[in-house]
């Protein structure tokens, strides 16, 4: 069956379209004639109040109705045409003005009613209303007057008029696919019927019908997605398949023991909640969320200890080159020495190298397997994978762990983020997972000074670093964001790096790591500066996960206006890892008032959860997750950081719908159609 119906033709067969609107349709998003139904408007402007013409004042946009009188054209010089059409109600008259549009003459008949909307101008006792909205009275639906009016994100070439009538239009020839949820949770929860709310959020007869619509909207996207977290979560668990792991052995308490520190309170207490699942018969599905330096990947490191020592072997997926390397190494230093063999896996590996990793990860010939995406391509086989550990989880969709989950069987699955999010958007992201927080740092670590200044601070700036690296410490500088293209951040990058080896640092050993940059020759300059030979490493954002270097104590961040708080704090993150008192010096000369105060907030809090709160509520919710960040699928309607509510009833009705079998055989149908592919392969059996 095909939830949609109708709802899945192409746009360019509804009468009025054709193939050049629906050409230009796309760049909306928009192909099908669904796409169109749930092209909702972005706001709503009420003109349902009527005032006559003698009560309107110089106050934004106003309506009112009355009947045309004559129509003047005149041309007051070269290239202008003026048409002015004149109107009047009971109370009094209006004049209507148009600049270069003649084709209102050819439109104009007198005696006919009109609805207006505008905005008004009194002058010398006139009203007059400048490129008003117009619309005849002629017993047809009013659309763009006299209504509460719908809003559309629009472009170029589609403008709300045209909008507005096509989709009326559609709403009323195409029938809309009925009510999917089951009637419990319709009962329960107070919604609405679904077509009536489809017609409600396009054409409102009043406020409280509209926010009706819209609450059933969004429960319905909130309640969809959460059906499809919980029932992940929901057939993971019950398969009861799952590895059963033993108590800690030998391996493990060497593993343990040969640690340099001891683990803090949280960490220990992540850890139990990982042990505890690992020896229990059903997969674990947990998430360890903890601030960036909160030592998560040593908890990695013995969660794969166990496996190993349980026969099994584990994979570990990172979204960079640069972290799969340094989580090999790291790994590599920890585990080695017991006896473990492990080996990376990237896209940078030759063929024959790979062709090699690929066999011993088969044969069963190696214990670990670091990598990046190149993990979760089809050649690659496990003999025995027991554990699978995502980390950086937000930079990887569902179906990605999935499919990673998916090379063994019912693995243990650990997925670890040092991006911090509020608790509600935890419950959208990763609704399907248990979470263990880890919140403390590691003793010893001092607070990072944090500073925000003006360029013309930099001299001073550069000084302190040269002093610092005097001092045996080493320093990042990072280069502005260019979203838009690596190849231009490179390139200034670069710029920079030249500029400053002659200058400010030319008795300094500098190096430079961009995303343009060949991965052996990535790998070079990060290997330099582990090791201290390069001390000051100028870097684009490649830097920003992963990478662990204790002894560097500096981080000067220019064009720092253009990050996001939480990209700011992942890259503040790098320093600050040592005994060393670290310093990041945020460089920027937007006077805007509102990044003045962004700034300030880096300044002022370290707490990651607290700065990722302030991060949300700055920059709503798609901003936060960014353009490079993936892990959630697009909502059409629902806000997650204003409906928080209604998301939290949705997961309420989403557990009931779940836990019955017959009445998830319902929403089932719809959820394929819908998320199937955000959420993969997890409903294909
Ligand atoms: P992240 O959570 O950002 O992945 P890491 O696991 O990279 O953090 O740990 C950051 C640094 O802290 C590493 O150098 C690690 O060895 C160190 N570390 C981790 N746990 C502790 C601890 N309990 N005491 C002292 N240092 C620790
Ligand atoms: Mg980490």
């Amino acid at each position: 069956m095909n939830f949609l119906g109708d709802l899945s033709t192409n746009v360019k067969y509804i009468k009025g379209v054709g193939p050049a609107k629906a050409n230009i349709l796309t760049k909306l998003n928009i192909f099908t004639i669904g796409d169109l139904v749930e092209h909702y408007p972005r706001r709503y402007e009420d003109r349902s109040k009527l005032n006559p013409i003698s009560k309107l004042v110089n106050a934004g946009v106003q309506t009112f109705r009355a009947t045309t009188v004559n129509c003047q054209e005149t041309k007051p010089r070269r290239g202008l045409t003026l048409t002015k059409v004149t109107v009047q109600d009971s109370s009094g008259f209006a004049q209507l003005v148009w600049f270069n549009q003649p084709y209102i003459k050819k439109w104009f008949k007198p005696g006919s009613e009109l609805i207006i909307s505008g905005k008004v101008e009194r002058k010398f006792g006139q009203v007059q209303i400048t490129r008003p909205e117009i619309e005849a009275l002629d017993g047809s639906d009013l659309l763009h007057t006299g209504r509460i009016v719908p809003i559309y994100p629009a472009s170029e070439n589609v403008g709300q008029r045209w909008l507005r009538a096509i989709i009326h239009q559609v709403l009323g020839e195409y029938s809309l696919p009925g009510e999917f949820l089951p009637p419990v949770i319709v009962k329960e929860f107070g919604l609405i019927d679904r077509r009536m709310a489809i017609r409600t959020i396009h054409f409102p007869e009043d406020q409280s019908s509209l926010a009706a619509a819209r609450r059933r909207l969004v429960f319905e996207e909130l309640y969809l997605l959460q059906c499809g977290l919980l029932f992940s979560k929901r057939k993971n668990q019950q398969s009861n398949k799952g590895i059963k792991h033993s108590a800690d052995g030998e391996l493990v308490n060497k593993m343990k023991a040969s640690l340099p520190f001891t683990l803090t309170q949280d960490q220990q207490a992540s850890l139990r909640d990982i042990t505890a699942d690992m020896e229990d018969t059903t997969a674990m599905q947990r998430l360890v969320q903890g601030d960036v330096g909160s030592g998560k990947t040593v908890l990695a490191a013995i969660a794969l200890t166990k496996t190993v020592e349980n026969g099994y072997q584990g994979a570990m997926m990172a979204p960079t080159e640069i972290l799969a390397e340094q989580h090999y190494h790291t790994l590599a230093q920890l585990l080695a020495p017991m006896g473990i063999r492990i080996a990376v896996l990237t896209g940078r590996l030759t063929r024959r190298i790979r062709q090699e990793v690929l066999a011993r990860a088969k044969d069963g010939l190696v214990d670990i397997v670091v990598g990046t995406h190149a993990l979760i391509q089809e050649d690659v086989e496990f003999k025995q994978l027991g554990l699978v550990i995502t980390d950086e989880q937000h930079r990887f969709g569902v179906n990605q762990r999935a499919l990673l989950t998916a090379k063994g069987q019912t693995p243990d699955v650990l997925v670890m983020t040092a991006t911090p999010i509020p608790r509600t958007m935890a419950l959208t992201v990763y609704g399907d997972l248990d979470v263990s927080v880890i919140r403390q740092l590691p003793p010893g670590r001092k607070p990072i000074k944090t500073y925000a200044v003006g360029s013309e601070m930099r001299q001073r700036i550069y000084t302190f670093i040269a002093k610092e690296v005097k001092a045996g410490r080493q320093a990042y500088v990072v280069c502005p964001l260019v979203e838009e293209s690596e190849k231009l951040e490179a390139k200034a990058a670069v710029q920079m790096y030249e500029q400053l080896k002659v200058t400010y640092f030319k008795d300094i050993s500098c190096g430079i790591v961009h995303g343009k940059m060949k991965s052996q020759e990535k790998d070079n300059v990060m290997n330099d500066f582990y090791s201290g030979e390069i001390k000051v490493l100028v870097a684009t954002t490649v830097i920003e996960v992963g990478v662990n270097v204790p002894n560097a104590s500096v981080m000067a961040i220019e064009g720092a206006d253009r990050f996001g708080l939480a990209q700011l704090h992942q890259l503040r993150g790098r320093i600050g890892r040592g005994e060393h008192q670290s310093y990041c010096i945020l460089l920027s000369d937007n006077q805007n008032q509102e990044t003045k105060d962004r700034l300030d907030i880096m300044v002022k809090i370290s707490d990651g959860f607290e700065l990722a709160e302030k991060d949300l509520l700055l920059r709503g919710p798609g901003q936060f997750f960014g353009t490079r960040q993936h892990g959630m699928p697009d909502l059409k309607i629902a806000d997650i950081v204003q409906d928080t509510e209604i998301l939290l009833e949705a997961r309420t009705a989403a557990k009931q719908t779940v836990a019955d079998s017959q009445e998830f055989q319902l929403v089932r149908t719809v959820l394929t159609a819908r998320l199937g592919d955000y959420f993969g392969m997890i409903f294909n059996n």
